[in-house]
C-alpha cells in the first residue's frame, strides 16, 4: 500500500511539472489524486470532498516559490492541510490539581479498558495518584479485565456492582476518595457492538452523575468509514471533549482520525500502539499526515532513535542508502527493541517482509548473516549482487537465493521511500525533520 502510495504521489509530482503558479488544470489534476489517496486511507468519503474542497480553493494561483516545484507545492499544501484538519499540533487533555474525573466511551472492542489501563500507567508515571473505575457491568469479564490491568499498573479499582444506580456509584467513589486521596480518576464504561439507545442512555445517566472533566471517545483506527458516524453519534449523546485512536500500530493508515475528528472538532489526544499498557503515545497530528497521505512514519522512527540517542539513524542522503546502512540500522534497531513497534515504522518494512514474519531477535540476525555474507563491494553497490553472486551469498549465510532476492528488494523498497520522503521535505516543510 505505501507502494502504491508513494508511486501516486510520485505521479503527482511528475503530471503538475514545474511551472512557478498553479493552474486550474494542475490543481484538479492533483486533487482527483488526492481524493483517490484520502479514500484509500478509509477518510470517510464525505470529509474526503470537503477536504479537497478546501485545499483546491487555496491551491489555485498560488505561488510556487523557493525550491519547491508545482508538484511538491500541492503536496505541501495537502500536507499542511491534513495537519491542520488533525487538529495541528499534539494536545493534552485538562488536568487540575485536583478532582480530574475522565469518562472513557465507544464501542466495544475499542479498546477502552486497555486504553484506560494505559492512561492510569502513563498519568501514574507522572505523578498523579490514579483510581480507576470499572463501570462496564454489561460484560461479566470486563471489570476482572480492568482489575488485572490496575494490578499490574499498581493502582486501585473501584468495581461498579452489577445494576447499580448511578447515584449510588457517586456515593461509593466520594466515599472512596475520603479515605484515599486521587486526583486523577479514570472511569472504563462499557460498549456495545452497534450504536445502542438503551446504553447511550446508561451512559448519559452515569456522565451526569459524575460530572467528568473530560469525556473520551475511544475509537479504534480500524473501523474506517464508520468512524464517522460513531464519533458523531457520541458527541451528540455524552457530549465528547476529546479523542483517542487506537490500534495504530496495524494496516490502518490513520483515515478514521481524520474522520473524527473533523466531525466533533475535538482534539485527538493519545494513539494507542500496542495491546501492551506502554502502547500510548501522544498524537501527533504531522506524523498521521505524512501516514495518511501514505509516506510512512518516519519522524515517530527517527524520534525513537533520538531518544535512544542513535544518530545514525537518520541516514546521510537517501540515494547513498546501501546495505551497509541497512546492517547498522538494524543493529541498532536490535539495541532499542521492542522490534516489532520499530520495525513496523520503517516504510517499505512490514509489506517487503515474508508472510507471517514475526519479528524478533532470530529474524535480524538472519538479515544480519545475509549481509554479513557480502563483500564491503557488494554492500556498498548492491546492483553487482547478480545470480553468481546471490548464490554464493545465499550458500555462505545458510539462507536460499529466494531470502537474499527478499532482502534486496526490501533494501531498494527503502531506498526509494527515502527518496521520495527527501523530495517532499523542502525547506519549512514538516517532513522529515532534520532530515
Ligand atoms: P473495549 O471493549 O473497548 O474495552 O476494548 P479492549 O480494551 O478490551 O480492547 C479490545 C482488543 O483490542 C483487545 O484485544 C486489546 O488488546 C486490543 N487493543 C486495544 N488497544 C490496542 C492498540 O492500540 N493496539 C493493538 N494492537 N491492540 C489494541
Ligand atoms: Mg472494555
Amino acid at each position: 500500500m505505501f507502494e502504491a502510495l508513494g508511486n501516486k504521489l510520485q505521479d503527482i509530482l511528475d503530471r503538475v511539472g514545474r511551472e512557478s503558479k498553479l493552474t486550474d488544470a494542475q490543481v484538479k489534476t492533483a486533487m482527483r489524486e488526492i481524493r483517490m489517496a484520502l479514500l484509500e486511507a478509509d477518510v470517510n468519503f464525505n470529509v474526503a470532498k470537503d477536504f479537497v474542497a478546501k485545499v483546491s480553493e487555496k491551491a489555485v494561483g498560488q505561488e510556487v516559490t523557493g525550491s519547491l516545484n508545482a508538484g511538491q507545492t500541492v503536496v505541501k499544501l495537502v500536507h499542511d492541510e491534513l495537519i491542520e484538519t488533525l487538529g495541528g499540533e499534539s494536545k493534552q487533555p485538562t488536568l487540575k490539581t485536583d478532582g480530574n474525573v475522565w469518562f472513557m466511551v465507544g464501542l466495544q472492542g475499542a479498546g477502552k479498558t486497555t486504553s484506560t489501563g494505559k492512561l492510569a500507567a502513563f498519568y501514574k508515571s507522572k505523578g498523579r495518584r490514579v483510581l480507576l473505575v470499572a463501570a462496564d457491568t454489561q460484560r461479566p469479564a470486563a471489570r476482572d479485565q480492568l482489575e488485572v490491568l490496575a494490578k499490574q499498573v499498581g493502582v486501585p479499582v473501584l468495581k461498579v456492582a452489577d445494576g447499580e444506580a448511578p447515584q449510588e456509584t457517586r456515593r461509593r467513589l466520594d466515599e472512596y476518595l475520603r479515605t484515599d486521596y486521587r486526583d486523577l480518576v479514570i472511569v472504563d464504561t462499557a460498549g456495545r457492538l452497534q450504536i445502542d439507545e438503551a446504553l447511550m442512555d446508561q451512559l448519559a445517566d452515569l456522565q451526569t452523575e459524575l460530572a467528568p472533566s473530560e469525556t473520551l471517545l475511544v475509537v479504534d483506527a480500524m473501523t474506517g468509514q464508520e468512524a464517522l458516524n460513531v464519533a458523531r453519534v457520541f458527541d451528540e449523546r455524552v457530549k465528547l471533549s476529546g479523542l483517542i485512536i487506537t490500534k495504530m500500530d496495524g494496516d490502518a493508515r490513520g483515515g478514521a482520525a481524520l474522520s473524527a475528528r473533523s466531525v466533533t472538532g475535538h482534539p485527538i489526544y493519545f494513539a494507542g500502539t500496542s495491546e501492551k499498557l506502554t502502547g500510548l503515545e501522544p498524537f501527533y497530528p504531522d506524523r498521521v499526515a505524512g501516514r495518511i497521505l501514505g509516506m510512512g512514519d518516519v519522524l515517530g522512527l527517527i524520534e525513537r532513535a533520538q531518544q535512544a540517542d542513535l544518530k545514525a539513524m537518520e541516514v546521510k542522503k537517501p540515494g547513498d542508502f546501501d546495505l551497509e546502512d541497512l546492517l547498522t540500522q538494524l543493529r541498532q534497531i536490535r539495541k532499542m527493541g521492542p522490534l516489532g513497534d520499530l520495525l513496523k515504522l520503517i516504510p517499505g518494512m512490514s509489506r517487503a517482509l515474508p508472510e507471517g514474519f514475526n519479528v524478533d531477535e532470530k529474524q535480524i540476525q538472519r538479515i544480519d548473516a545475509m549481509i554479513s555474507s557480502m563483500t564491503a563491494k557488494e554492500r556498498r553497490n548492491p546492483k553487482i549482487i547478480d545470480g553468481q553472486r546471490r548464490k554464493r551469498i545465499a550458500a555462505g549465510s545458510g539462507h536460499t537465493v529466494q531470502d537474499i532476492n527478499r532482502l534486496l528488494k526490501m533494501h531498494e523498497q527503502m531506498k526509494d521511500m527515502m527518496k521520495m520522503l527527501q523530495r517532499m521535505s523542502g525547506p519549512g516543510s514538516k517532513g522529515m525533520g532534520k532530515g
